[in-house]
């Protein structure tokens, strides 16, 4: 059985960009593979500042999303990262095998700590650490494949390197993963700012189309998306982000297979284009906002999910767990 593992951080409510980049796959491919785990990244969520309340219902509201998009726990196992102390227990003999100098050297906790100071915070510990709790989330499982976007290529390296480094000292202890690329996944620009990869934590929703937005507020945004000079409508990443954006959104929600380029010839004027882009999302998002009113209003179905999901990724987890514990010299209690 290979193991693969696919996450969200609930930073903020899942965007048409984690559907059509990541959840997506999950659902039509990934959860049918035997051993697929997906999970919620609540623990990630607080490296940075961070309000309790809101980390407690957008965790609910993730697995809720995770469940109405098609996700089924009948396939496959979803849980809550902080569910699994296996996570954490194994994080800190990883932080115990990994550098400080390695951790430093990461891109992304060089980027969100310069971001962190420029806003005039100090900058939590768990920031510079995560690595070692994603690196984690990954070994705890002996997960084989690891499905990333680039940003996170950079982690899954270093977990490869720390599970080599345990192997070699300790003894073989931790499957060593491999990062994946999943085809395709287009990558969802911000309707504001096609520049910029349409995210959940980014504040000012206006650029960012959430799954549970309202049809009147998925078209308010896809009308008011930034285009660019000119008027004709062609698909050039390049000169024109923000039409080519809208293309790729529509290609990606239409279901007809047609390539954006191809798209393009069939517009005449970008307000057109518009206007059958808010349609598409509309009709993606309507299948899932339906189910997840369904789920809304049995909270204890989707408890009950998070509940049995937990126990099975316990299950995997301990053993490993509990080698590396022994294997580093701890004693077994
Ligand atoms: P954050 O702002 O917290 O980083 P995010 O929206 O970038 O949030 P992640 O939790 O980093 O989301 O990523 C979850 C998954 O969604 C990953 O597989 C990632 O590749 C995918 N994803 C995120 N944003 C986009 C996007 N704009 N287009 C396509 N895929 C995306
Ligand atoms: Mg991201």
């Amino acid at each position: 059985m290979t193991i693969t593992l696919s996450g969200v951080t609930p930073s903020g409510s899942l965007t048409l960009g984690n559907l059509l980049g990541a959840l997506r796959q999950w659902v039509r491919v990934d959860q049918h593979r035997p051993g697929a785990l997906f999970f919620i990244a609540d623990l990630h969520a607080l490296t940075v500042d961070h309000d309790p309340a809101r980390i407690r219902r957008l965790t609910r509201q993730a697995a809720a999303t995770y469940l109405a998009a098609g996700l089924d726990p009948e396939l496959c196992t979803v849980f809550v990262q902080s569910h699994v102390e296996e996570h954490t227990r194994l994080s800190y003999v990883l932080e115990c095998t990994a550098t400080d100098g390695e951790m430093r050297r990461m891109i992304q906790y060089k980027e969100k700590e310069a971001r962190e100071r420029a806003r005039g915070r100090s900058v939590r510990l768990s920031l510079l650490t995560y690595p070692a709790l994603m690196a984690a989330d990954i070994l705890v499982y002996g997960a084989e494949e690891v499905p990333v976007g680039d940003d996170q290529a950079q982690h899954v390296e270093l977990t490869r390197d720390l599970a080599v480094r345990f192997n070699q000292r300790y003894g073989h202890t931790f499957v060593v993963p491999r990062a994946t690329h999943p085809p395709v996944a287009a990558r969802i620009m911000n309707l504001q700012e096609p520049g910029a990869k349409m995210s959940k934590s980014e504040e000012g929703g206006g650029g960012v189309v959430y799954l549970l937005d309202d049809p009147d507020a998925v078209r308010r945004k896809v009308m008011r998306a930034v285009t660019d000079s000119g008027s004709e409508v062609a698909y050039d990443r390049e000169k024109k982000p923000g039409v080519s954006n809208l293309l790729d959104i529509l290609a990606a929600c239409s279901g007809g297979g047609e390539r954006p380029d191809e798209l393009a010839g069939r517009y005449e004027s970008y307000g057109a284009l518009k206007k059958d882009v808010a349609d598409a999302v509309i009709a993606v998002l309507e299948p899932l906002q339906e189910r997840y009113r369904e789920l809304s209003r049995d909270p204890g179905y989707v408890e009950s999910v998070l509940r049995g999901g937990a126990e099975r990724a316990r299950k995997l987890a301990r053993p490993r767990v509990d080698a590396a514990y022994a294997a580093i010299g701890l004693l077994a209690p």
